[in-house]
């Protein structure tokens, strides 16, 4: 599918940038005439674009093989997803680029919008599959082998996936048991969201827009409701969210937001009135205001004794009356140090990209 806003964010993600980031990225990329306008909802490419064109354009990039592959081909088709008239086209090339003109992070977010702009009017990719089914007893056994028969777009964006082979049994045969075990496993738990991955889901229930989805999350992580590269939500992030469930449950619900995001849309497409949609959500908030005004004390001590909880890494080990509390120094720097200071000058670096958790079971833990 063409990029849009959403599916650049997840896929600039996986390679390890944070939302925020990819979208300054983008930007820049954007102001240097590389790329195009990457706020935008759009799958499918506009008619007027001239595909070929940008294409063709591509040969003096370092994706020129690529770039070759795709014009040697009959016909240009590109793929489709939802075509959303009024908005800009998916994000695609604007201009060729090379690797040793531009910063290591420019390149690989180009990179990765080319070779996705090129991978969209590549064939599909085929794969061969083989499952094997083993019978023993009554209990049955299967294997299944994969091997690229025509690589199509996947030639243009390689995916690490290792081909696996089984030997052809042919069909109805006996095989020899070399030996049997059993082998005892937990089901792991579902993974944690990534940023990109939270991104795509707020964009399924209708959360944010294409402009403000990155900086929402950026928000979570800059209020240390949430930090990791998996995203993870702090003690602090969880006790707001439970004390808002408990006394305004309304505006926890992902389909208030989304609601509101609806009838936002709506004014903009005419069908409703800017004053009637601020009524309605003046007095959906003043409603939930009210409730938490109410419980004001109650929620400001649930808080601050998470987050006082959370910063307690375990006693001090000099002078054994303190305890050691994550802080942050003047210049913006977290450390440990304890609560006797100036008396006691005991502290603890913390490494710069630690997300640091306090483990609930032992005394204090770095993570
Ligand atoms: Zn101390």
């Amino acid at each position: 599918m063409p990029l849009n806003t959403t599916l650049f964010l997840a896929l600039a993600n996986r390679a390890g940038f944070s939302a925020v980031r990819a979208m300054a990225l983008a930007e820049s990329l954007y102001r240097d005439g590389l790329i195009s306008y990457p706020r935008t909802d759009n799958t499918a490419y506009p008619r007027t674009l001239g595909l070929r064109k940008i294409v063709e354009g591509l040969l003096e990039s370092d994706l020129e093989a690529e770039a070759k592959l795709v014009l040697s081909l009959q016909e240009i088709r590109p793929t489709r997803g939802r075509t959303v008239t009024t908005d800009h086209p998916p994000i695609y090339p604007t201009a060729a680029a090379r690797g040793k003109d531009l910063k290591p992070d420019l390149w690989r977010v180009y990179e990765l919008v080319a070779r996705r702009f090129l991978a969209t009017l590549s064939p599909a990719a085929t794969f061969g599959l083989m499952n094997v089914q083993v019978d023993l007893d009554e209990a049955s056994f299967v294997a299944t082998a994969r091997h690229v028969l025509e690589p199509g777009w996947r030639a243009i964006v390689p995916r690490d996936q290792s081909e696996t082979s089984l030997p052809d049994l042919g069909r109805g045969g006996a095989v020899e048991i070399r030996s049997i075990g059993i082998e005892e496993g937990e089901t792991p738990s579902p993974r944690r969201y990534s940023q990109g991955a939270l991104i795509e889901e707020m964009d399924r229930l209708g959360l944010g827009t294409k402009s403000t989805r990155a900086e929402i999350v950026q928000k979570l992580y800059d209020r240390g409701y949430a930090g990791g590269r998996q995203v993870r939500p702090t003690e602090g992030g969880r006790a707001v969210v439970e004390a808002l469930q408990v006394h305004a449950p309304g505006i926890t619900l992902p389909g208030t937001t989304a609601e509101l995001e609806r009838r936002l849309d709506a004014i903009a497409i005419g069908e409703a009135k800017p004053e009637d949609v601020i009524a309605e959500s003046r007095s959906r908030l003043r409603e939930a205001l009210r409730e938490l005004e109410a419980h004001r004390e109650a929620i400001a001590r649930w808080i601050r004794e998470t987050i006082a909880w959370e910063r307690d890494h375990g006693p001090c080990e000099r002078c054994g009356s303190g305890r050691m509390v994550l802080r942050k120094s003047r210049r913006g720097s977290r450390f440990l140090g304890c609560t006797n200071y100036p008396q006691c000058k005991n502290s603890r670096q913390v490494p710069r990209e630690a997300f640091v958790v306090r483990a609930k079971a032992s005394e204090s833990s770095l993570a």
